[in-house]
């Protein structure tokens, strides 16, 4: 494992991560719908800003703004040619903030391709995998500490993707998945059939994010711990589920709420990195710090 990580691991209970990106960058101005990672390049100083915002109230660990950094997702933007230098310029955004703080760690981030791999859709999985493969060598040529591939609920492209990633780079890999369908991802998989899979890919860290509530997305990380008993788990869940108030989507989660159940994934199913996903801010991750201090 990455000596940075390994290190920060092995002396605290529990690393704090950061909270969310997109609703942030949105309340900055990024229009609904438009690619937040080519901010990277437009607004840097406004990406800056987020990271500097949860440096400040104690995050640990934070995501470069490049969740959907694959050549497949940015295509929709027509910003495919600029795979490798909006992945770049995300690392190091946020390698610059996170070195103005002591003990910060940069995980590169990686989201779903936003399209269905063969046979339910229609993308190849060599396809998927090269194009893993690409985004994370541009992150690991910024310097991230790990690479950090989330909000998946199709096993298969998961598989793609730590495939591609580790044709690249021997650094770190953590994989989070959404259980927000009844328990389940989107694709029905279950958090055990999860966890055994992620497992078998050889994954340094495994666990969940996004989803819908915290109690279910809680309940996803117990029954991974459950059939994992060593097995280094992490957690991202979203600030609850949205509602629509004056056009605007609203997440009712307080942070004193967030902070209580946070001591919940860390007591219980031993979670090693807590964060928050969709609609958490810095003062989620600020009561989160907060409480979990007081475990250590
Ligand atoms: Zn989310």
């Amino acid at each position: 494992m990455n000596t940075s990580l390994d290190a920060q691991l092995s002396q605290k209970r529990v690393l704090i991560a950061d909270g969310a990106a997109g609703t942030m960058l949105q309340q900055m101005g990024l229009p609904p719908g438009n690619a937040p990672d080519a901010w990277n390049l437009t607004h840097p100083d406004e990406v800056k800003s987020l990271h500097r915002q949860y440096c400040e109230v104690g995050a640990e660990v934070i995501y470069t703004n490049t969740f959907g950094g694959t050549r497949i997702r940015l295509r929709r933007a027509g910003l495919d040619d600029e795979v490798r230098r909006i992945n770049l310029a995300g690392v190091q955004l946020a390698r610059s903030v996170a070195e103005e703080f002591a003990n910060r760690l940069v995980f590169g981030d990686i989201g779903p391709t936003g399209e269905l791999l063969a046979p339910v859709g229609t993308l190849p999985y060599e396809v998927a995998m090269n194009a893993f493969a690409e985004q994370a060598a541009a992150l690991a040529e910024g310097g991230v500490d790990a690479l950090i591939i989330e909000t998946l609920s199709d096993l298969e492209e998961a598989r793609a993707a730590v495939e591609g990633v580790r044709s690249v780079t021997d650094l770190p890999v953590a994989v989070t998945l959404s259980f927000d369908s009844k328990g389940r991802t989107m694709f029905g998989v279950t958090p055990e059939q999860a966890i055994k899979a992620l497992l078998a890919l050889g994954v340094t860290i495994a666990g969940a994010n996004c989803g819908r509530t915290l109690s279910e997305t809680l309940e996803a990380v117990l029954k991974m711990r459950a059939v994992a008993p060593e097995a280094l788990l992490m957690a991202k869940p979203n600030a609850g589920l949205p509602h629509t108030k004056n056009s605007a989507l609203v997440y009712e989660v307080t942070p004193e709420t967030m902070a209580d159940t946070a001591v919940r994934f860390v007591t219980e199913a031993g979670v090693r990195i807590f964060g928050g996903c969709c609609g958490s801010t810095p003062e989620h991750i600020r009561a989160i710090a907060t409480a979990l201090a007081r475990l250590c």
